[in-house]
């Protein structure tokens, strides 16, 4: 490293430091500054962390959903229903707080939650996602409308981080929206599959990988990851998620 960029950094992190001092990073479930141990701002407060726990196993081998019953492989809606995704994982347990604290990060313009929360998945899914060792993450792109009124992509800050983190690339313009999925909760699985059609398009700059992580906030009923998998798979490009956390689906 040149002494410039080490002089660059080192500034870099005393603004940081005063900008801390002033305005102390929050615990995005309680809001109150994030507590430092040892040097370390934590990124959550310890009692929030009971709030907004990790997931751990049993979980469903496709989706990553909590599972009940340790002797079973999959969720009731992978058994019922074929994915086009590979496999998918999130972070978080689904709870009041974190549902709150999400919708904030995406509707109240709290973008250091989604840092927060792109770290957490980084530390909870690390082993998982250098398994799987994809060539890419790709942020689940929001519409030209929302992007006007939101002013930012939710899913593109958490990619961007974790790509930062994990030493991955970030491609930003392999996947474009065209429409909207709907909720597919009432879908038969022909109307599913017409559902999913069309809602997004790649470019062909996508030949060039082989494996692609989609990363978004909150995986619901998986009709957005497939739709992307299914342009994908034209291409035989395998799609792999990475999610805050996972609802309740079906
Ligand atoms: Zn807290
Ligand atoms: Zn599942």
């Amino acid at each position: 490293m040149t002494k410039d960029n080490k002089d660059k950094i080192n500034f870099e992190k005393f603004i940081q430091g005063m900008v801390d001092v002033f305005y102390p990073p929050a615990c995005p479930i309680c809001k109150r500054p994030r507590p430092i141990v040892n040097g370390i701002r934590l990124n959550m407060c310890k009692p929030c962390r009971k709030k907004a726990p990790i997931l751990v196993e049993p979980i469903c081998f496709k989706c990553g959903k909590k599972l009940d019953n340790t002797e079973d492989e999959y969720c009731k809606d992978c058994r019922e229903y074929a994915h086009i995704y590979i496999r998918s994982f999130s972070a978080f347990e689904y709870t009041d707080s974190l549902r709150k604290s999400i919708s904030e990060f995406k509707y109240k313009n709290k973008k250091e939650f989604g840092i927060v929360y792109a770290r957490e998945m980084c530390n909870a899914l690390e082993a998982q996602i250098k398994l799987i060792n994809p060539d890419v993450l790709i942020a689940v792109p929001i519409s030209k409308e929302k992007m006007k009124t939101r002013g930012y992509n939710q899913a593109q800050i958490i990619a961007d981080e974790m790509g930062k983190i994990l030493g991955i690339p970030v491609d930003t313009e392999l996947v474009y929206r065209i429409k909207n999925t709907t909720p597919m909760k009432n879908l038969d699985k022909a109307n599913r599959i017409e559902n999913l059609k069309n809602a997004f398009q790649v470019t062909k700059n996508v030949v060039r990988y082989k494996k692609v992580m989609i990363v978004d906030d909150i995986y619901t009923t998986g009709a957005t990851i497939d739709a992307i998998a299914l342009e994908l798979r034209k291409f035989g490009i395998e799609c792999y998620g990475a999610f805050i956390s996972i609802g309740k689906g079906f």
